[in-house]
């Protein structure tokens, strides 16, 4: 199987029944977890009980991207399961903010941590991490494989690199927080923005997510259509996104919930 799972949508907070930034990529049996923001630890157990993941990537050092690695630290230290040390792709800057939240154990006792911005091999992945604009480091992450290209923004603002982060991917996930461009200084796409670098990179798909709480998602789909003419996906709690290289002679797998 190969698959995208939404664990949240949400930026900056969760909604209720809903959490924040996570995604489970699952490529015939290798298992990615792209960010653990709050709340998304819980949906992930409901896919891998013991917190049985494989490798786990992080963009940036923000509590709705990265707040529930402490927790899946929890599991795979206390929990029943023997589990070997896996990767953990990050900026430093990730690694320090949840070590800080309790004196052990370590991240580096259960992951074999590895900095970003960079590329590595991570089981059937190239994984390379793309620097991009926010308020703290944050790496734009572009995962292949055989027959698939994966790009997620984690949080940036506009900038040159999200069109060679998601050159010709399959799926381009990419955050939509805002729907207008505000006045202020921002480190944060637009609906619209999302669409344009999506359509410059060629992406074949979009998903759209980083909804701020409380903001009509139709809007912002509305506004990605303005400027993305190829299929456009919201990001839903749950929502199952079958992989190009699994949807076998039909072409293209097809959004389910
Ligand atoms: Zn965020």
């Amino acid at each position: 199987m190969r698959s995208l799972t939404v664990l949240g949508s949400c930026a900056a907070w969760p909604e209720p029944e809903r959490a924040c930034s996570g995604y489970l990529v699952e490529y015939d049996g290798f298992r990615l977890v792209l960010d653990l923001g709050f709340g998304t630890l819980t949906r992930l157990l409901e896919h891998c009980p013991g917190g049985t993941v494989d490798a786990v990537v992080i963009t940036h050092a923000h509590s709705d991207h990265c707040v529930d690695l402490n927790g899946l630290l929890r599991v795979r230290h206390y929990g029943d399961l023997t589990l070997e040390r896996i990767p953990l792709l990050c900026p430093p800057s990730v690694a320090e903010y949840v070590d800080r939240m309790e004196p052990e154990p370590r991240l580096h006792e259960l992951f074999d941590i590895a900095e970003l911005p960079g590329t590595h091999r991570v089981g059937p992945f190239e994984v390379t991490g793309l620097a991009l604009p926010h308020h703290v480091p944050n790496a734009g992450i572009r995962l292949t494989a055989p027959g698939l290209t994966l790009a997620y923004t984690g949080d940036t603002a506009p900038d040159p690199a999200l069109i060679e982060l998601g050159a010709d991917a399959d799926l381009y996930v990419m955050e939509a927080t805002l729907q207008e461009i505000p006045q202020a200084e921002r480190n944060l796409l637009t609906a619209r923005e999302a669409g344009a670098f999506a359509h410059a990179a060629r992406a074949r798909k979009l998903l759209l997510t980083h909804f701020w709480p409380g903001r009509d998602r139709a809007v912002s789909l509305a506004q990605a259509a303005e400027t993305f003419a190829g299929e456009i996906l919201g990001a839903e709690e749950g929502l199952v996104i079958p992989l190009s290289a699994a949807a076998g002679p039909s072409g293209r797998g097809t959004a389910r919930r």
